[in-house]
């Protein structure tokens, strides 16, 4: 009974009855079936509908949310019925949907927070989804208040085989939450794969430069009229990575190459494994309450952050993993060995170093950020032994860093400067420069030019 209630019904692909079974224990206890639904709601129902485009996957088709008091759904139209696990987290709070692969042919703003239909006025604040992992996609549902899942039921609705997957939440106490996020993290626990030993990478005769398009997949970072943060963002890394490329003296690596979600700590790996010369991960910010704020800021990690737009900038970005419904993990804990202390120590010299060096060649062609250079706790500048800075591009809320980020002809010479600074960096370390955090500021190599787009 409680499985029914768990799982879509009908669909039973072998993995999926397995993870069936072993979720299900999850349901005991905080899960609880209703009547048929529809009699609590009717009220706030909005709907969002885009075309299918046809593919391999299972698509849905459209999404809408019916909230009323301390209840609320979440309605996905399917092409097919699918199976269905879910769970809750906490910090955020949310309530996780996890599904096969699918195609969402919906707008990636239909869940955003600012939406209409679901101004935090009832349980459901905002919602997402996107794809996970390779097979797999997911639906995070931000919660206003600590909610239960009442119902999860995928059922086909004509003869066609289209389906409706409908969650059903309704409001709880916060000690109910906890407990239900206890067991659902005893659960997780239980099934994650020990982690496999990790190959060491073949020593490249190149330097690495690993480039980082932020976000991806079900996370899709800051969206304003349009633009997507996680696009636009793989779009200039690619860019920067041709250029690198066709210089022919480094070893590029893209912590995705395509949309899809890593997580931090993973980027992270993925620079100390490839025995990095260099991390720059490249994001674009967006700060609604003043659109006139804009061009490209440069961060450093740093334990305080140097001011309180750095540390908003901070949370937001670390906000990844929580946005692609991943619990909270656990920070390695720092070792503080002395060894450790004069990696970190100049491995952070050397990435002022080139944060200063990507500020003057950016500012040569592109618009700058009035304060260029700031410092916080960026999770994923954490490695200790790969200078890594993070560049954002500028603002997704300004009209005129929108423009730029549209135009072909600006991020062929925005990326072209990143590529610029990271080969000036690069033959700076090889000729055996020694950098201290007081490395004086360059002057910008030629002109810049009066009329940035
Ligand atoms: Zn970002």
């Amino acid at each position: 009974m409680a499985k029914s209630a768990f799982f879509c019904r009908g669909v039973g692909a072998a993995s999926g009855m397995a993870l069936g079974a072993s979720m299900a224990v999850l349901a005991v206890g905080w899960l609880t079936l209703l009547p048929p639904a529809g009699r609590y709601f009717g009220l706030h129902a909005y709907a969002a509908t885009v075309q299918p485009k046809p593919g391999q996957h299972p698509a849905a088709s459209a999404a809408r949310i019916e909230q009323n008091g301390d209840r609320a759904k979440l309605i996905f139209e399917l092409s097919e019925p699918l199976d269905v696990t879910t769970f809750v987290l906490a910090d955020p709070d949310r309530v996780i949907v996890d599904l096969p692969q699918t195609d969402f042919a919906l707008d990636p703003e239909t869940g955003k927070a600012a939406y209409p239909p679901h101004r935090k006025t009832g349980l459901i604040a905002s919602y997402r989804f996107g794809q996970l992992a390779p097979g797999k996609s997911r639906i995070v549902i931000d919660l206003a208040a600590p909610a239960r899942v009442l119902l999860a039921t995928c059922d086909k609705v004509d003869s066609d085989g289209h389906a409706r997957l409908v969650i059903e939440l309704a409001k709880t106490d916060r000690r109910s939450f906890k407990a239900a996020v206890q067991r659902a993290r005893i659960q997780l626990a239980a099934m994650a794969q020990p982690n496999k030993a990790q190959k060491p990478e073949p020593e490249s005769a190149k330097p690495v430069i690993v480039i980082d398009p932020g976000h991806g997949g079900i996370d899709h970072g800051a969206m304003v009229k349009g633009l997507i943060e996680k696009e636009l963002v793989f779009d200039f890394a690619k860019a920067v990575a041709a250029k690198l490329d066709a210089d022919g003296r480094f070893k590029v690596v893209m912590t995705r190459d395509d949309d899809s979600f890593v997580p931090l700590a993973e980027r992270v790996r993925m620079a100390r494994g490839g025995n990095a010369a260099l991390f720059v991960s490249i994001h674009a910010d967006t700060l609604s309450s003043a659109a006139d704020v804009s061009g490209a800021t440069v961060y450093t990690v740093s334990d305080r952050a140097s001011d309180a737009e750095a540390a908003r900038v901070a949370e937001k970005e670390n906000q990844s993993d929580a946005a692609a419904g991943l619990d909270k993990t656990e920070e390695a804990s720092d070792v503080s060995d002395i060894l450790f202390d004069l990696t970190r120590r100049e491995t952070r010299a050397y990435s002022d170093f080139f944060a200063h060096t990507l500020v003057n060649y950016w500012r040569v062609a592109c618009r700058l950020n009035k304060n260029p250079r700031r410092s916080a706790g960026f999770r994923v500048l954490k490695a200790p032994d790969v200078p890594s800075v993070l560049l954002e591009l500028g603002y997704l809320s300004n009209e005129k860093d929108g423009l730029a980020f549209t135009s072909a002809q600006w991020r062929d010479k925005a990326s072209s400067q990143v590529a610029e600074a990271i080969k000036a960096y690069i033959s700076a370390r090889e000729s055996g420069a020694t950098v201290t955090k007081t490395a004086p500021d360059r002057e910008p190599i030629g002109k810049i030019p009066s009329a940035v787009p």
